[in-house]
């Protein structure tokens, strides 16, 4: 079903951005326009890269799909709902940079909180914190404490904590930034089987041009503040992905397309 949804140029989206504009007013200071006039339409089970250089406003743009914060101008539709609506019906799954685990509740109890928040019985939040346990690799770790966990341990963790509600959108703010290389590759690796196997649609912000080619079907790559999109990249790589795929000649090709473009809007930056 996901894979329909990817090849179907009409596909309205799951996710519609129209005409997004972002101002942060700082009192006092003059205002920063973080984004200009973004449109994009991200299609139901796909998976979508932002990526640009530090401070385009990846994280604005992915904090405004997530209802973390309110657009200046323009709207977000997440299946016909608002982002308010779409959070409030918990649809919407985000995991950042830093995992955020409550550090007094084992994992279990970490990942079951969004349930328990919403009054799920412990029985019920239990085994589905479980199932997601087995689906992010953290099998036998479920009553250890976080601080017994590494990096790469506790983001597995923080990803099955955001897909506990069974949300329609995942929302990743460079989840592997803080990851040596060869734990970033395999928790990849175990992303590109959560989308395949749920076909959930992501939105995956990072800085590695590798990475977004490796996973993505589409790499939105925007431009330095106000960040603007200036081009999309069609990733037609074949599915589904491994570490392999990076020995494809397209992936090679892919990486250099995005890397210029990237160059590209540093140049016209200084110029
Ligand atoms: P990115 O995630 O691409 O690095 P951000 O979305 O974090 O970029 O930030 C975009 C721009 O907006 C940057 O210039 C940043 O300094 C500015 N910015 C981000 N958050 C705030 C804020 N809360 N108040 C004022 N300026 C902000
Ligand atoms: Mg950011």
């Amino acid at each position: 079903m996901a894979e329909a949804a990817r090849l179907s140029p009409d596909d309205p989206g799951l996710v519609t951005i129209a005409g997004v504009d972002l101002v942060y007013d700082l009192r006092g200071g003059a205002p920063v326009q973080a984004l200009r006039a973004i449109d994009l339409s991200v299609a139901e089970g796909s998976f979508v890269s932002l990526i640009g250089p530090s401070g385009c406003g990846k994280s604005t743009l992915l904090r405004i799909v997530g209802d973390l914060l309110s657009p200046t101008a323009g709207r977000v539709a997440i299946g016909g709902r608002t982002p308010r609506e779409a959070r409030l019906k918990r649809e919407i799954g985000f995991v950042f940079q830093e995992a955020a685990l409550l550090d007094w509740r084992r994992i279990r109890d970490n990942i079951a909180l969004p349930l328990e928040l919403r009054g799920v019985d412990r029985a019920t939040r239990f085994a589905k914190a479980d199932e997601l346990i087995r689906l992010v690799g953290l099998d036998g770790f479920q009553d250890a404490w976080p601080r017994q966990l590494s990096g790469g341990m506790r983001q597995r963790a923080a990803i099955a904590r955001a897909l506990s509600t069974d949300p329609r959108l995942l929302l990743l703010d460079e989840p592997f930034g803080a990851l040596d290389q060869i734990t970033r590759d395999r928790l990849n690796m175990e992303l590109a089987r959560i989308h395949e196997i749920t076909g959930i649609t992501v939105v995956l912000v990072t800085h590695s041009i590798r990475e977004a080619v490796l996973l993505s079907d589409r790499i939105v790559v925007m431009t330095p503040r106000p960040g603007r999109i200036s081009r999309i990249i069609e990733v037609d790589l074949p599915r589904p992905r491994s570490l392999g795929s990076r020995e494809d000649g397209r992936f090679g090709d892919l990486v250099a397309i995005g890397s210029t473009e990237l160059e590209k809007g540093y140049r016209d930056v200084r110029a």
